[in-house]
């Protein structure tokens, strides 16, 4: 099973992303673009330094660094769940490229997360997120708040991400409105799309995207 999460940002692609490498744990670890940008700048690599910049303004990170950190994570690996890749059509096709475009083990689906406005994203986004530094799981502290200690189920510290600005958030919608459509565009001509309604709670979002891919989780002999 290989599949890709994409839509805006708050939506909810990297907490379903994490729902679904647990529900679906023999083969699909997820892989989250974001995250392995955010890692090559706390490693402080020389990559890592090329990027802060762009990342710290809001900015895209430029195609070509993406795919050099996403796609050889791609090549040995039986299946996948991408959060956020690919994030416009230049990496879609970049992506077609390395498998060849008809090549069966290439992507078998594109969920595109969708519903809430603009308003509810920030507010999931600005006032509530928080990553943990230990697991890299994402809460909110309304909607999916972060353990506490006595349960032992990750030890944080909860952070909100330097990025998760009003300014920087902001940026980040515009940057993706500016690609949202096409990608959309790109994904359904292939027979690749299914668009779910991400607005529902998160459990309920989780089951509605296991519909979608035929509850691999539930494999038949
Ligand atoms: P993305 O990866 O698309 O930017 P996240 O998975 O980081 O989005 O989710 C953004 C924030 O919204 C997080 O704090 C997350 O806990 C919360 N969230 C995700 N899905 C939902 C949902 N269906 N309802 C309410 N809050 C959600």
């Amino acid at each position: 099973m290989k599949v890709a999460i994409i839509g805006p940002p708050g939506v909810g692609k990297s907490t379903q992303a994490t729902r679904l490498g647990r529900a679906l744990p023999y083969y699909n670890p997820r892989l989250s673009s974001g995250e392995l940008v955010r890692n090559e700048i706390q490693a402080d690599t020389t990559l890592g330094g090329k990027m802060r910049e762009y990342y710290e303004r809001g900015e895209k990170v430029p195609d070509e660094v993406i795919l050099s950190l996403v796609l050889p994570r791609l090549a040995h690996s039986g299946g996948w769940i991408l959060d956020n890749f690919p994030a416009n059509v230049a990496q879609g096709r970049a992506l077609d490229d390395y498998f060849g475009e008809d090549d069966p083990v290439g992507l078998n689906h594109v969920i595109l997360l969708e519903g809430p406005t603009e308003e509810d994203l920030a507010e999931r986004i600005v006032s509530g997120r928080r990553t943990s530094r230990a697991t890299g799981e994402v809460y909110h502290l309304e909607y999916a708040p972060p353990p506490a200690p006595e349960e032992n189920l990750d030890p944080g510290p909860f952070e909100q991400r330097a990025d998760d600005t009003e300014e920087a958030t902001r940026a980040h919608f515009a940057a993706y409105e500016k690609e949202a459509d096409a990608l959309k565009e790109y994904y359904e001509a292939k027979g690749l799309l299914s668009v779910v309604d991400a607005r529902k709670p998160i459990g309920e979002v989780t089951a509605e995207i296991l519909e979608v891919l035929g509850h691999p989780e539930n494999p038949q002999p």
